[in-house]
């Protein structure tokens, strides 16, 4: 993680949001769970990367000025065949013509809740981690935990057992219960993350989507400073 950072500042003396094939490295240097991301640059790439990661598919754009997608129809969701992968592609790269330099291919996850984990490098406090529901809904409801960490286990099922929406992930009227056991582990091992980097100024893994059986990253974004 150390040398995934030097060469970035070495490039970049100032920080910056690393794109999302260098900060997918650096998270994956902690164990962070998140969903494999492949990289593409025209509708062909985009059709066979989908074969490649699994179907239905995901599809993002990419691009310097890009930071909230779904604002811009950035993201297509629950695409069935390489053929709605291409169209998609299409589609998307011709409505936003040269803010678009590429795009990533995912899998979709499967059916969860939406939350988000979070790093600040605070000016007085240090480090510090949140948790909270994710999602569209995040700024809305504000409905967050935070702490110093490093934490472990036990003191992140305590973050989860402070929100509102705990539970939702508990299992709420008949949902099938989450599995709150990997988010744990996502929030310990975010918490290892923060409290080692003093380079890394903002982590930002909105949504991490909790499933019955994992708990994994779609959509992350890290700042050095
Ligand atoms: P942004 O935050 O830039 O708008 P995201 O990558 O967070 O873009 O995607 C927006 C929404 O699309 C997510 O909140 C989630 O609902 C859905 N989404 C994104 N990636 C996946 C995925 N791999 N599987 C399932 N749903 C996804
Ligand atoms: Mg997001």
């Amino acid at each position: 993680a150390r040398r995934i950072i030097t060469a970035d500042l070495a490039a970049h003396p100032h920080g910056r949001w690393l794109d999302e094939g260098t900060a997918a490295r650096l998270l994956s240097a902690y164990a962070i769970n998140t969903a494999e991301s492949v990289p593409v640059d025209g509708p062909e790439r985009a059709a066979e990367a989908a074969s490649v990661v699994g179907l239905p598919a995901v599809l993002k754009a990419v691009g310097p000025g890009l930071v909230h997608k779904s604002d811009v129809g950035g993201v297509r969701i629950g695409l069935r065949t390489p053929d709605e992968v291409r169209q998609a592609y299409r589609e998307m790269a011709d409505r936003l013509g040269p803010a678009m330099t590429g795009a990533i291919v995912q899998a979709m996850a499967g059916e969860g809740t939406e939350m988000i984990i979070g790093g600040v490098a605070h000016e007085t406090f240090g480090p510090l981690i949140m948790v909270g529901l994710g999602g569209v809904a995040t700024e809305l409801l504000a409905d967050r935990a935070f702490r110093v960490p490093p934490i472990d286990r036990a003191e992140a099922a305590r973050m989860i057992a402070e929100l509102r929406c705990a539970p939702l992930l508990y299992g709420y009227r008949g949902r099938p219960a989450a599995d709150v056991a990997a988010l744990e582990e996502q929030i310990v091992r975010v918490g290892r993350f923060m409290d080692d980097l003093p380079d890394v100024a903002e982590l930002d893994l909105n949504p991490v989507i909790v499933t019955p059986d994992g708990a994994v990253a779609v959509d992350c974004r890290v700042r050095l400073a």
